[in-house]
């Protein structure tokens, strides 16, 4: 059978017409997320413009310099799109990926106009082609190196579906790099050049099914990731729930054990919350409960874990703190709770918390202990008038 370099062509505009429908069918079933659809748009231009290519086959015409801003553009799309979709898009990023095509299209419309060759043309167009892949791959790379999860610090996530696509995109940044090399080197060798074409069409094929399926990957790994987050979340405040906050803290304090560190925990009650509830309505509680939560977490440091224990109770988990340290912290949340009221609209309300505090080291380093420690003094606190700290 001898090598019939259209018909690869069509096979290849086949493959990458599916791939097309395969990523609309999954950007309508997953709307929610972003960059899906600018990833379906660029299958989709890569298809048009690979079909572009086919009557112009290997000469020079508009046509080719259509279809080769087309397939460039598809890359840029994929490049956006994935930046989206892992949450890395910014201007920055969307000025280098625009500069990128921009100045592809400026090489490749001079090499028309100055009727450079065909070689030339396929030189150009894989070297920016391989940038455009090498920026799809270093975006994702960043966004899985960044630090993402529900607790920073805490619980990082790494995804296998995400690294694929990564490599995926390097692979392919790869390929263009090698061919844009070679046709530099070699490219007057006809023979070489058939077989070369002849790959390409093989890894275009490759590349659009891989990434089908990968985003498809990615895209569960991120439904189940987001689920695990939220199943660990309190809905209202965004403060770890009372179930996860038990696994980190059988977690935190096993560690602790083995390093022979001191935790402390340090107890909240909101003062006569009710009373907040029935004066100005549970919209208002609500709010208030968030705007605490917001300023207890901005003020922890990177290793504290803050949960919502129930209603207006809250905890803060200190791994690797003592005594003196934790009443510091528990001394700094009630003088920025009493400092300022709390705003709801045009009202102020004024607001009190008590304190339960305890440091446990060696073996009282023990889930049910360590609270029951801490509970005690908070009873204390509230029926020693509230607002105040006891520590055990
Ligand atoms: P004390 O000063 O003794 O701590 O009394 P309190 O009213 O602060 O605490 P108590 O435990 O008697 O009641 C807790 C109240 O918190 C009752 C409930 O209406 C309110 N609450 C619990 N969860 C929520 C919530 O999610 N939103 C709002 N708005 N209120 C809540
Ligand atoms: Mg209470
Ligand atoms: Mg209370």
């Amino acid at each position: 059978m001898g090598l019939d370099l259209p018909s690869l062509f069509l096979v290849t505009a086949v493959i990458l017409a599916v791939s097309t429908l395969i990523l609309i069918a999954h950007w309508i079933a997953n709307r929610s997320f972003a960059g899906l659809g600018r990833m379906a748009v660029g299958m989709a231009l890569a298809t048009v413009g690979l079909l572009l290519l086919l009557p112009g086959g290997n000469d020079l015409s508009l046509y080719v310099l259509v279809g080769d801003f087309l397939i460039l553009m598809a890359h840029l799309w994929f490049w956006l799109g994935i930046a989206d979709f892992w949450k890395e898009r910014n201007r920055q990023l969307t000025y280098l990926a625009g500069t990128t095509l921009l100045v592809a299209v400026g090489m490749l419309g001079y090499n028309l106009v100055t009727g450079g060759t065909a070689t030339e043309r396929a030189t150009v167009f894989s070297l920016f082609l391989a940038l455009l892949s090498f920026g799809a791959a270093l975006t994702i790379a960043k966004a899985l190196g960044g630090r993402v999860g529900l607790y920073k610090g805490i619980i990082k996530r790494k995804t296998i579906g995400g690294s694929t696509v990564a490599a995926v995109f390097f692979g392919h940044g790869l390929f263009a790099f090698y061919r844009g090399i070679s046709l530099a080197l070699y490219g007057d060798v006809a023979s070489d050049e058939t077989a070369l074409f002849a790959f390409t069409q093989l890894e275009e094929m490759v590349f659009a099914v891989a990434l089908a399926v990968t985003l498809i990957v990615s895209t569960a790994e991120r439904v189940q990731a987001d689920l695990k987050i939220q199943a660990m979340m309190d809905p209202l405040t965004q403060a770890l729930n009372r179930r996860a906050f038990m696994t980190v803290l059988k977690t935190v304090l096993a560690r602790s054990r083995r390093l022979s560190e001191p935790v402390s925990l340090v107890m909240m009650d909101i003062d006569k919350f009710k009373q907040i509830n029935l004066r100005h309505g549970h919209l208002v509680g609500d709010d208030i409960l968030c705007q605490f939560s917001e300023g207890v977490m901005e003020g922890r440091r990177a290793q504290d874990v803050f949960c919502r224990f129930g209603g207006e109770e809250f905890v803060l988990l200190l791994p690797g703190t003592d005594e003196q340290g934790a009443e510091l912290v528990a001394k700094r949340v009630r003088d920025a709770v009493t400092g300022y009221p709390f705003k709801h609209g045009n009202k102020e309300i004024s607001l009190t918390v008590s304190f339960g505090v305890t440091t446990a080291r060696g073996d009282d380093l023990l889930p049910d202990s360590i609270l029951d420690a801490a509970y005690k003094p908070l009873r204390e606190a509230q029926k020693a008038g509230q607002n105040q700290i006891k520590v055990s």
